[in-house]
């Protein structure tokens, strides 16, 4: 278990002093309400969220999510109160180690027993706590993925559930943010569990199948480093092997055929610019010929989760065919990180209106939280089949509800069929009497249209402070139409 010193160490930029202190604070808090709390695997509790939290360093999460993932049990399972945590760490962190909790754990369908209402309620649920902040699916990823890494420990018969769990939850939710690597992790690890056999198989047959290969990577690199310095492209190279679920997917979707797998390790290169990347494949190309149909230009048409790339399979040095991807360092964190990459803690603290203030209060640029929630969503992009929790998601959770916006960026949930006026009432029933008009996306529409998913509206007030009888035609939700019964057929 990593020390508090050992953590603060980890950031890539410096902590100001109370920065640290929050950390060594909430370190030294959390070890205390664990106290002699154990795991499955006999050791001291606290060396869960010492490791979440570690976690969080890697997706260069600032100190308050830092302090959130040191703290993400103490209210569950240690009996610490909200208003304490408050009171000790201030309301960014509360609200962090609230979203993370009342989220709580998300199960699958036929664990639930009492079926898919609930499941939905669930999920809806989940969807408004983390649309505030999308810093705490971090902490909740962070959290789960840990619990993976440690499964071996947990009991059998719960190892397959939490395992399934994982692999229908949590990694297509980690894709859905373009967290490619967490992803990856935690497919691996459900995998492991969920299929065994398989996966001994595979491991097996890729040694057998793939070692000529791995051993001439080295020499492959080297040529094509050689090539791209001739050029003067700067870049980086690496090589990294395909993750296992993923590698299992294509075998199968390939009858089992290893021979067809060109990107069991692909070369990345890495470069500085955009034109440098679209410079690489050329000199790439120049000097060993392509596969047909197998170059993607990820740069111009990114994947529907942000991903940037441009892919190219050639038939390569010595005669072996490899895959090469190309992208910048941004494309790079992009690719690994995804969603959390735009709440990197440096690029927080760099930007212009970032302060101590919005730090501790959570910073969420409007913007930014708008796409985000729509990103999670998916909203006019393809689902591909492979995103079957979220496909679901769509179909059963919006097929109830829609999730339109403030000029602020807060969320506002609603049936489908509200209008205006609907959203202007569950806002505060003073903005609905005087309601007076409605703005979508910038333009005056009726207050009868029908709100669409994604929109933002904005109430315009008038002088009025009554609302108008008519609005009993087309408003949908209880709270309006109590409302304005209540004050239309009071006597005046
Ligand atoms: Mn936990």
């Amino acid at each position: 278990m990593k020390t508090c010193e050992q953590l603060l160490n980890l950031f890539p930029c410096g902590l100001k002093s109370w920065e640290k202190d929050l950390i060594t604070r909430a370190y030294n808090f959390s070890r205390e309400a664990h106290g002699e709390q154990k795991r499955y695997s006999g050791e001291p509790y606290f060396v869960h969220p010492v490791a979440t939290a570690e976690i969080l360093i890697n997706l260069e999460q600032g100190p308050e999510v830092i302090a959130a993932g040191l703290l993400h049990d103490v209210v569950e399972d240690a009996g610490v109160s909200l208003d304490d945590l408050e009171k000790e760490f201030g309301k960014g962190v509360r609200l962090l180690v609230e979203g993370v909790s009342k989220v709580g754990a998300l199960r699958l369908k036929q664990e639930q027993g009492s079926g898919n209402k609930e499941f939905i309620e669930n999920l809806r649920h989940f969807f408004l706590v983390v649309a505030k902040d999308a810093r705490v699916v971090f902490v909740k990823l962070a959290d789960r993925l840990h619990n993976m890494r440690t499964l071996k420990y947990v009991p059998e018969h719960k190892q397959a559930r939490i395992a399934k769990e994982t692999m229908e939850i949590y990694a297509p939710l980690a894709d859905r943010l373009g967290m490619g690597e967490l992803k990856g992790e935690l497919e691996d690890l459900s995998f492991f569990y969920l299929y065994p056999k398989e996966f001994a198989w595979l491991e097996l047959e890729s040694k057998k199948n793939f070692r000529g290969f791995k051993q001439k990577l080295p020499s492959i690199k080297k040529a094509l480093s050689q090539v791209l310095r001739q050029a003067n492209i700067t870049f980086e190279i690496q090589a990294r092997a395909k993750h296992w679920y993923s590698l299992y997917r294509k075998v199968s979707l390939n009858n089992n055929d290893f021979s067809r797998i060109y990107d069991i390790v692909a070369l990345r290169v890495v470069v500085g610019t955009v034109e440098d990347c679209y410079g690489a494949l050329g000199v790439i190309h120049h000097n060993w010929k392509p596969l047909l149909g197998r170059i993607k230009d990820y740069i111009s048409q990114p994947k529907a989760n942000g991903y940037q790339s441009l892919h190219t399979t050639i038939f390569g040095p010595f005669g072996q065919i490899v895959e090469v991807q190309i992208r910048t360092k941004e494309m790079h964190q992009q690719a690994e990180q995804g969603l959390a990459a735009h709440w990197h803690y440096s690029q927080i603290k760099s930007s212009s209106k970032a302060s101590k203030d919005t730090l501790r209060n959570g910073v969420n640029a409007p913007r930014e939280k708008i796409n985000w929630v729509r990103t999670l969503l998916g909203w006019d992009r393809e689902i591909g089949d492979d995103d079957q929790f979220l496909d679901n998601l769509k179909h059963d959770l919006l097929n109830e509800r829609i999730f339109v916006f403030t000029p602020k960026g807060d969320v506002v949930d609603l049936p489908v069929g509200a209008t205006p006026v609907d959203f202007a009432y569950a806002l505060h029933s003073h903005i609905g009497d005087a309601c007076s008009g409605a703005k979508i996306d910038g333009k005056m529409i009726p207050l009868s249209t029908k709100l669409k998913n994604g929109q933002i509206v904005e109430v315009v007030k008038g002088k009025r402070k009554k609302p108008s009888r008519s609005w009993l035609e087309f408003v949908v939700t209880v709270e309006a139409k109590r409302r304005i019964r209540r004050l239309v057929y009071a006597k005046d």
